[in-house]
């Protein structure tokens, strides 16, 4: 697909000097660089500099909050202004956390640190997305997965021993049977299913009222994009699939896949769910769908803008697929 990379998430071109990772003393250096700037994380959540125009907010790693916690910081580039690190805050409690409303489907709490200016929020990446720059959404997006990551793998896979950080937060290192581990991407493929003039949605249980979006699943071992298209298809909605394209690619770390954005022909239209995988999955037609994109549509919401769903959707109805 033509400009696939305008897609959020589609990456900015950082400069991620892979080669200083494990040199102690270069990073030494870009970390006491007085051009170094931090971005910052309180569980999974970027700090959000709120203004005219919503940014990532990057504070000097001279700042007090950062310095007890420098060796701990993820090198993730060079940029115009130096290097770019990130911190991780999740040790922080704050006074009146909503434990309930941080589980719900998009949190809309935002955490405001006593110790950071009033402008500067820890809020939900999704609900933030669409705002940021290129540059300022690959970084959110590689410290995000990076820290999931980090979180769901501190002991060794091999032998059970903790683990520990390495190579600027690119690596994990077990003291004791010496196994290196190297961060997870999980393939993910979602797929616009096209029969004729309509496209095939489904929807999961749990999802806000009237949502739908194009039908996903995680790629299994030993399977081809192509294929796990194709199974995933008939599994959840029981239509065949015959050729199969792909388009994009999104970067989605909630919390660490990589979404392959396809398109295939229904060989057939007759659905049948499977009620375990999803609630319901239904034909709409692309006139159905402009009114849902147009927000005058009351019975299907489409899918979030920022979602890779939204994009691959948006250029099937103006025809700019290819
Ligand atoms: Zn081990």
């Amino acid at each position: 697909m033509k400009n696939a990379e305008a897609v959020t998430f589609g990456g900015s071109g950082l400069e991620r000097a892979a080669h200083l990772r494990g040199d102690a003393e270069a990073l030494k250096a870009l970390r006491a660089d007085p051009n170094a700037q931090a971005i910052v994380f309180w569980r999974g959540k970027p700090l959000i500099r709120r203004g005219d125009w919503d940014a990532l907010a990057r504070l000097p790693m001279s700042h007090a909050l950062l310095v007890p916690r420098a060796e701990q910081s993820v090198f993730l580039g060079i940029e115009d202004h130096g290097p770019t690190f990130a911190h991780d805050l999740s040790d922080w409690e704050p006074d009146n956390v909503d434990p309930s409303a941080m589980n719900t489907f998009l949190d809309p709490t935002e955490q405001q640190h006593p110790d950071l200016p009033e402008t500067d929020v820890f809020a939900e990446l999704r609900a933030n997305m669409t705002r940021l720059t290129p540059r300022d959404a690959e970084l959110a997006v590689s410290a995000r997965a990076l820290y999931s990551w980090h979180d769901s793998h501190q002991f060794c896979s091999k032998c059970g021993a903790k683990s520990v950080m390495s190579m600027a937060g690119w690596q994990r290192d077990c003291t004791t049977c010496d196994g290196k581990h190297f961060p997870r991407t999980d393939p993910v493929v979602i797929m616009l299913i096209t029969h004729g003039n309509s496209v095939l949605m489904g929807r999961s249980p749990g999802w806000p009222e009237g949502m739908y979006s194009l039908l996903a699943g995680f790629v299994e071992p030993g399977e081809t994009l192509e294929a796990a298209v194709r199974r995933e298809v008939f599994e959840e909605s029981g239509i065949k699939v015959g050729h199969v394209d792909y388009l994009a690619s999104q970067p989605w770390p909630f919390p660490n896949s990589l979404m392959f954005g396809c398109r295939g022909e229904a060989l057939n239209t007759d659905i049948t769910i499977d009620p375990v995988e999803i609630e319901d999955a239904i034909w709409v037609t692309r006139e159905d769908m402009m009114l849902s994109f147009a927000g005058e549509n009351t019975k299907i919401l489409s899918a979030r803008k920022g979602a890779i769903a939204h994009f691959i959707l948006e250029r099937w109805l103006s025809d700019r697929l290819d």
